[in-house]
């Protein structure tokens, strides 16, 4: 259920339902995602679903994964210094820290924060920060970053992520308010005053915190 073989079948799936980009299908070959869920859900991480990882949040369904690191590898240059908004499981984190030269990844929830600082460092990962905070202040202390991803959905698209991009650079970020309405938006700030979003696909993501929680 875990073995490399089913691991398989699922970048197989992703790759007909359109991820065209090698370097993400090969990297999500590599990354367990059996490791980055509770082991009595262990037998349904190859599926292609979101699972739950408790706290009320989950791990992204794998194509998701697949499309915004796509989405994110687009641009021409290099991606040395990356942010991801919602560590979650970890599981997207590790599958950016194989592409990207050093990942930073803030957490809101304290217990899921320190799983996902524990698991990464486990498996052998040296180049992610994850750090316990609210990403709606992006992480100041290493920016301004080549790309932004964003894994929870906020009704509008926090301004001190765009603050945090380079000129030139991207985020990746489902916006919108209720379930089945929120939209994968790629923002590129063009200068220091102005960006463009361009709409992909309907999402469904779990809301973007915004206020204290435990
Ligand atoms: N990338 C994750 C997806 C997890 S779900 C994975 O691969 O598993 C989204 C995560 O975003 C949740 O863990 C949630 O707690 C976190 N989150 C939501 N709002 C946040 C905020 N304002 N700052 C930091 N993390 C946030």
């Amino acid at each position: 259920m875990t073995s490399q073989r089913t691991r398989d079948r699922l970048i197989d799936k992703l790759e007909k339902l359109g991820i065209k980009n090698q370097d993400v299908l090969r990297v999500m070959r590599l990354v367990p995602r059996h490791l980055f869920v509770d082991e009595a859900l262990s037998s349904r991480s190859y599926e292609n679903t979101s699972l739950p990882i408790g706290h009320g949040q989950t791990i992204s369904q794998p194509y998701i994964v697949a499309r915004m690191t796509e989405l994110l590898l687009e641009g021409e240059a290099d991606l040395e210094n990356v942010l991801e908004v919602g560590t979650g499981s970890a599981y997207q984190a590790a599958v950016l820290g194989g592409l990207v030269k050093n990942l930073h990844t803030v957490e809101r929830i304290l217990p899921l924060y320190r799983t996902a600082r524990d698991l990464l460092y486990d498996l052998g990962y040296r180049n992610i920060w994850v750090h316990h905070a609210d990403g709606t202040w992006g992480w100041q202390e290493s920016a301004p970053y080549d790309a932004i991803m964003v894994t929870a959905a906020p009704n509008e698209i926090p301004k001190s992520l765009i603050e945090q991009l380079k000129i030139g650079g991207r985020m990746i970020i489902p916006v919108g308010e209720k379930k089945g309405e929120q939209v994968l938006q790629v923002v590129i700030r063009r200068s220091e005053n102005e960006h463009i979003i361009k709409n992909h696909e309907s999402v469904v993501f779990v809301p973007f915190l915004q206020e204290e929680s435990k």
